[in-house]
């Protein structure tokens, strides 16, 4: 062992030691906390524990349930016999008919030559439609699977039967995601809170679509339940400005009644007007902007009054929501972190403290994103610009080229501060870069030092060592602005090999191939790129802060706030299972008061500050492609059908009299085989045909059955060539 590795060695065990005392207090710590609080009082595995104890738990036997003939009050045996004759009855006359058909089919019924048997193809088509099934309607909800112990039936899973039986309090305040809960991904969140023939409308996101939507850019709620009672409407608010918060506006607002007011901080209803404005018609809505910082009550309803609370986030003008009702005190987290050191004012934890204080939080929804990042944010956003700053001084000569998400307004700011002080000039590129900094600039969000920013075309024409560009694509998106850089379709920037590319993000779950590929793209134009989280390889980071609060921020908040109920959201499941274990075992709220929803749940408030599930309301999604048009759910079955077995399309020209073939079957092949390699399996279908038509045929009906067997027959032949099922289209042209 060399003396540096000895070194190096001695080195990691001081550290360790060093830290050792920090991981056993924090150990402590959470033993203290109960986690094992399934086994609690009340637990779903209580039993368990008190099977131990030596308590018998009464299993229920099978007799109990097991109810004789007699058992019921009219002639059972009677009944049986007479219903049975009935159904041999039928039986009979249907089996005739079937056994004539049976006859017609076998007349012309051609020999396929085929090795596999039919029930394998059948097997393989049902085993087909199952995954296609799963792929497009994992967001689709009826009765989503619940049997969590916070799922409000006692982790028992909820039936049809039960909901349907479900009797509303008249009195109780409803609370009813319809978006944001459970989904696979976080997005299209949005809420409803309603008493009586009062609702009130917070948010209205999208959600984009992984790749297991083929042809589909996004989804947004489907808003049924709404459009059902539109005159009940009579407040949307918005708490910021992200576009899993806002994103559906240019969808759903046209259907609400221009005089509902609108409310959001000037930053957000700026951005909701900008995507209004690229439709068409946009109608004139009622919004009203909204200072949180004034604490003013919008008495929005009768019973309704709302106040907006100024948070930190990632984004300009966010809040939390705070909606006062007959049966108590509302609070909506919104999206939120936690920040010690803040780049602009910090969360108004003063008002927060007032109002738990005076009146106290009988509901809060707060949010789950980041439950599963453990302790507190490590670093603040001014670590980031710091970051940034010393790439620009490590690669002094030439071009930073600096890729983050378009709505970090504050990073924008420190990006600008940043290369403002090393003489470098900012240029903007990718529409949404570019339109956030606009709306920015309008609501006086961003400060800018003077000369700092020029446009696209200018900068280019400026020394390498005095350009900076702040630019779209940190995901990996294959048209973003990055991507074109690389491959030159860019009109201003090739990136060359002086060129220091940052990631100033960290990919979004499911990204992760999408960046590589990038990052890849860039490291082969020589670039030098530096990613978030790779602070090992160039030692500079961090060069990014979520936007959301980690595990022990929420205990702080939820500990500061001690709400009386809790229902986590905006986040998929297990983060909201996560952040009701940490509201049950960490802060010690009763299990009971504490609801894991779904999208479509309605959670009560009663009167008597109680909260439980009541029935459910339709929720669902609307898909739209890249060109905002809607695609339907059996468009993108199809689609994946296509992607994975293909298309095959067989015209027949028949006589219309007797319904023989005309000339050679035109067949098509889409997305399936190679037609030029595949002669002998076409001669084989064509003979097939051939034969197949042979007998005289003339009616409609009986054309209709033709085709229905030719598809068949194909389907049978194509699977026993290839081992797939393509679609098979018979098209019959009569002359
Ligand atoms: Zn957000
Ligand atoms: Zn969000």
């Amino acid at each position: 062992m060399n003396l540096k590795e000895e070194e190096r060695r001695a080195r990691l065990l001081k550290m360790r030691a060093e830290r050792l005392p920090d991981i056993k207090k924090q150990f402590e710590e959470a033993q203290k906390r109960n986690f094992n609080s399934n086994f609690a009082p009340g637990g779903k595995d209580e039993a368990l524990v008190r099977g131990k104890t030596g308590a018998k738990v009464k299993k229920p036997t099978r007799t109990t349930h097991g109810g004789s003939a007699t058992a019921t009050g009219k002639n059972p045996v009677a009944a049986k016999a007479a219903k049975a004759a009935t159904t041999k009855a039928t039986k009979t006359t249907k089996a005739s008919a079937k056994a004539a058909a049976k006859t017609e089919a076998e007349q012309r019924k051609v020999n396929l030559s085929v090795s596999v048997k039919k029930g394998e193809m059948v097997h393989h088509q049902r085993m087909l439609s199952q995954d296609v099934n799963a792929q497009a309607t994992q967001h689709i909800i009826g009765i989503p699977v619940n049997k969590s112990r916070y799922n409000g039936y006692n982790g028992e899973q909820v039936t049809n039967a039960k909901i349907k039986s479900a009797r509303p309090d008249p009195d109780a305040v409803r609370v009813i995601p319809i978006g944001g809960l459970g989904e696979f991904g976080i997005g299209k969140n949005m809420t409803i809170i309603e008493y009586k023939s009062e609702m009130i409308v917070i948010d209205m996101g999208v959600l984009f679509a992984g790749e297991d939507y083929p042809g589909v850019n996004y989804m947004i709620p489907d808003i049924k339940y709404l459009e059902d009672n539109m005159s009940h409407v009579k407040a949307i608010l918005f708490t910021h400005a992200h576009l899993d918060h806002i994103g559906a506006c240019r969808h759903l607002l046209p259907k609400f009644s221009p005089l509902i007011p609108i409310y959001g901080t000037d930053f957000t209803i700026g951005m909701i007007k900008k995507q209004m404005s690229e439709l068409d018609d946009a109608p004139d809505m009622n919004y009203q902007v909204v200072d949180p910082l004034k604490h003013e009550k919008f008495q929005v309803s009768e019973h309704f009054s709302v106040e907006f609370i100024h948070t930190l986030h990632s984004i300009p003008g966010n809040t939390a929501i705070v909606v006062r009702t007959p049966n108590g005190l509302i609070y909506l987290s919104g999206d939120w972190r936690h920040e010690e050191n803040p780049m602009g004012i910090q969360t108004d934890y003063e008002r927060i403290d007032e109002i738990v204080k005076k009146e106290g939080i009988d509901l809060m929804l707060n949010e789950s994103t980041n439950i599963d990042s453990p302790g507190h944010h490590p670093h603040s956003e001014f670590d980031v610009g710091e970051s940034l700053g010393s790439v620009m001084d490590h690669y002094a000569n030439g071009r930073v080229i600096i890729a983050c998400f378009s709505s970090q307004i504050s990073r924008i700011e420190l990006i600008l501060k940043e290369a403002a002080a090393r003489g470098r000039k900012v240029a903007f590129s990718g529409f949404s870069m570019i339109n956030n900094v606009e709306v920015a600039l309008r609501a006086k969000a961003i400060k800018v030092p003077k000369d700092t920013i020029v446009k696209m075309e200018d900068i280019i024409k400026l020394p390498d060592e005095r350009v900076c560009i702040v630019c779209t694509g940190s995901q990996g998106e294959m048209n973003a602005v990055l991507n074109r850089m690389i491959t030159g379709a860019h009109k201003f920037i090739k990136i060359k090999s002086t060129d220091t590319i940052v990631f100033s993000s960290n990919p979004i779950p499911g990204n992760e191939p999408h960046v590589v590929n990038t990052v890849d793209g860039l490291l082969r134009e020589g670039a030098q790129v530096i990613q978030n989280g790779k602070t090992h390889l160039t030692n500079i980071g961090p060069l990014h802060l979520s936007g959301h609060a980690y595990y022990e921020d929420h205990v702080d908040f939820v500990t500061r706030t001690h709400p009386t109920n809790y229902m986590p959201y905006h986040g998929e499941f297990y983060m909201l299972q996560h952040n009701a274990e940490m509201a049950e075992n960490v802060i010690g709220i009763p299990k009971d008061n504490i609801l894991i929803a779904d999208d479509g749940d309605i959670v009560e408030l009663t009167k008597e500050k109680k909260i439980r599930k009541c029935g459910r309301i339709h929720a669902g999604n609307k898909l739209y492609d890249d060109a905002d048009q809607p695609v339907h759910e059996a468009v993108v079955k199809d689609r994946i059908h296509i992607s994975r077995e293909g298309i095959f399309v067989i015209v027949l020209t028949l006589n219309k009299k007797t319904g023989h073939l005309m000339k050679t079957p035109d067949i098509v092949s889409r997305a399936f085989i190679y037609l030029d390699n595949s002669e002998e399996l076409i001669g084989k279908i064509r003979h097939y045909l051939r034969q197949k038509t042979d007998k005289s045929i003339s009616t409609d009906p009986e054309m209709k059955v033709l085709k229905e067997e030719i598809k068949e027959d194909i389907t049978h032949i194509l699977f026993d060539a290839t081992g797939h099922t393509p679609i098979v289209i018979p098209v019959i042209n009569k002359v």
